[in-house]
């Protein structure tokens, strides 16, 4: 047995004693990298791991937790953003590390429950954040959130993103000694593992040119040289003599390394790791998908967030303020109307359900373009009601949850009414079902829709609209990030704070759709 009292290299001993790459079933090692040394070793409360794809840290992550269980023999809990992607890793790389080490074979024992181990005293959890029961039942000492980002997108509970960390959080609570591990692919600034790093100590993986003798960093564009020209030319190199490095001494400087922290009084440890520090790295390979993604957005975004682990937003991702000054500008000043003008065919209403209140956009369709001709809260159903007689509305959008009873009987009472579930599947079909006035509209979609709208000039706005509406028009950002076997998906991330009136006006569109008035609207079709 090794010795395992706190210090350091404590469990990068313990992981290559004992551990096994689940990927290659050969035994864990740490050569080429090096830079996972210092965070597997770490013994902070907090750590946060900002990364690339493919630089080995779920593995790394995975030692930690063995050595955890093993030699604190407290409880832990490994959270992935669905039972799904827990499931595979479970019956995938967490069985293969434990059956092909003796030792892990001999120590982690099944329970019966699927996702609950038992390490002697110590549970491990293994599970999705979508499951309300299973954040819910028990506490654990040292949680690890992997694929951060994601868990976004549990948003399913309570509509809060953030519930499901916080409700993972909340199984730390009165554990003293409690870690926590974060780590994902960042996405946007300011956003899940982006606004974490940027609130620790924000490390470097620094290294010594052998040339120049002198410390850099290994980063983009600096360290990669030749990236405008001919890709099977570009080489590393070290960003301060402008010399290129040999594969063995790119190898030899990455091992001797040490990670330094780029802001000071800091608590927690923070680390960014991008695939230039991997092993396995070729500088013509990152050269070719440089130069594969320029010009599209969404490439250059999934090469900032995948492959040099640095959040980006990517241009037009984000509905610019001058794109609604110009809706303004078209409505020649006219303010928000009381009630329906008599010249109008018939309005359109979408209707957002809060926990306090119902964000509500009436817009009529004038020629192909769209007014809006109200927006603003009710604060009652029955107010609700009363606004979308005033307005004539002959077709409305409602948000079926959270309140689908009270949605129901809307729809049931007042004509022309739809309940809106959004679909989040890839390549998820429209559907109606007008027994049950039950709309289901893939959401990316319908929302690329709405800001087509916006940004395609087919937007008559009001100067007196609500002072939140601008604001939460622009929450929504736009992003495209790659799937398990790396097909890019669209998603609308709520980036930046509430994002009411993005969905009443969302549905309003929809609701035009429903009426008939998509196809010369542009407009997302929901008639085929
Ligand atoms: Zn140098």
């Amino acid at each position: 047995m090794i010795n395992t009292k706190n210090g350091s290299g404590v469990i990068s001993s313990y992981a290559e004693y004992y551990g096994v790459n689940p990927d290659s079933g050969k035994p864990y090692r740490l050569v080429g990298y090096e830079y996972l040394i210092e965070p597997l070793n770490s013994m902070e409360n907090r750590v946060v791991l900002q990364k690339a794809a493919q630089v080995g840290a779920t593995v790394m992550a995975m030692m930690r937790v063995m050595w955890f269980l093993e030699h604190r023999q407290k409880s832990a809990m490994y959270l992935f953003p669905t039972h799904r992607t827990a499931d595979r890793f479970r019956r995938g790389r967490f069985s293969v590390m434990v059956q092909r080490s003796p030792v892990f074979q001999s120590i982690v024992k099944a329970t019966g429950a699927p996702g609950h181990l038992r390490v002697g005293a110590a549970q491990f959890y293994c599970h999705g954040a979508r499951s309300r029961a299973e954040l819910m039942s028990v506490p654990v000492a040292y949680l690890t959130l992997d694929e951060r980002d994601e868990l976004y997108k549990a948003a399913g509970l309570e509509g809060t993103p953030w519930s499901a960390v916080d409700l993972a959080r909340q199984r730390l609570a009165g554990q003293p000694d409690s870690w926590e591990l974060s780590l994902s692919t960042p996405t946007i600034p300011g956003y899940g593992i982006a606004a974490e790093f940027a609130k620790s100590d924000q490390r470097s993986f620094l290294v010594n040119c052998p040339l120049c003798n002198r410390i850099t960093d290994i980063t983009w564009p600096s360290a990669v040289f030749g990236i405008d020209g001919l890709p099977h030319r570009a080489q590393f190199g070290c960003p301060r003599c402008q010399r290129p490095w040999t594969t063995e001494q790119r190898r030899e400087l990455i091992h001797n390394g040490k990670w330094a922290p780029q802001v000071g009084g800091q608590q927690t440890h923070g680390y960014q790791l991008s695939q230039l520090l991997s092993p396995v790295a070729k500088a013509d390979r990152l050269v070719q998908q440089w130069q594969d993604a320029q010009g599209d957005p969404s490439a250059l975004q999934v090469f900032h967030n995948s492959v040099l682990g640095l959040p980006y937003l990517a241009e037009g991702a984000r509905l610019e303020m001058a794109t609604i000054e110009a809706a303004i500008a078209r409505g020649n000043g006219a303010s928000m109307a009381s009630s329906a003008c008599t010249s109008m065919v018939g309005s359109m209403a979408g209707i957002d359900v809060g926990p306090q209140f119902l964000h509500v956009v009436i817009a009529a369709p004038v020629e192909k373009m769209c007014r809006i001709l109200w927006a603003g809260v009710a604060l009652q159903w029955a107010e609700l009601e009363i606004l979308l007689n005033q307005f004539q509305v002959r077709s409305y959008v409602i948000d079926a949850q959270p309140e689908t009873h009270e949605a129901r009987r809307l729809v049931a009472k007042r004509a022309g009414g739809w309940m809106c579930y959004y679909r989040m599947g890839i390549g998820s079909q429209p559907h109606y079902d007008t027994a049950q006035h039950v709309l289901r509209a893939p959401r990316s979609e319908t929302q690329d829709a709405l800001y087509h709208a916006w940004n395609t000039g087919r937007i008559i706005a009001p100067i007196n609209l609500p002072s939140e509406f601008a604001e939460q028009l622009r929450s929504p950002v736009r992003v495209v990030r790659l799937d398990r076997r790396g097909v890019p998906r669209v998603d609308y991330l709520e980036a930046g704070g509430a994002d009411h009136y993005a969905h009443s006006m969302n549905y309003c569109l929809l609701a035009m759709s429903c009426a008939g008035h998509a196809q010369h609207m542009e407009i997302y079709g929901m008639s085929g």
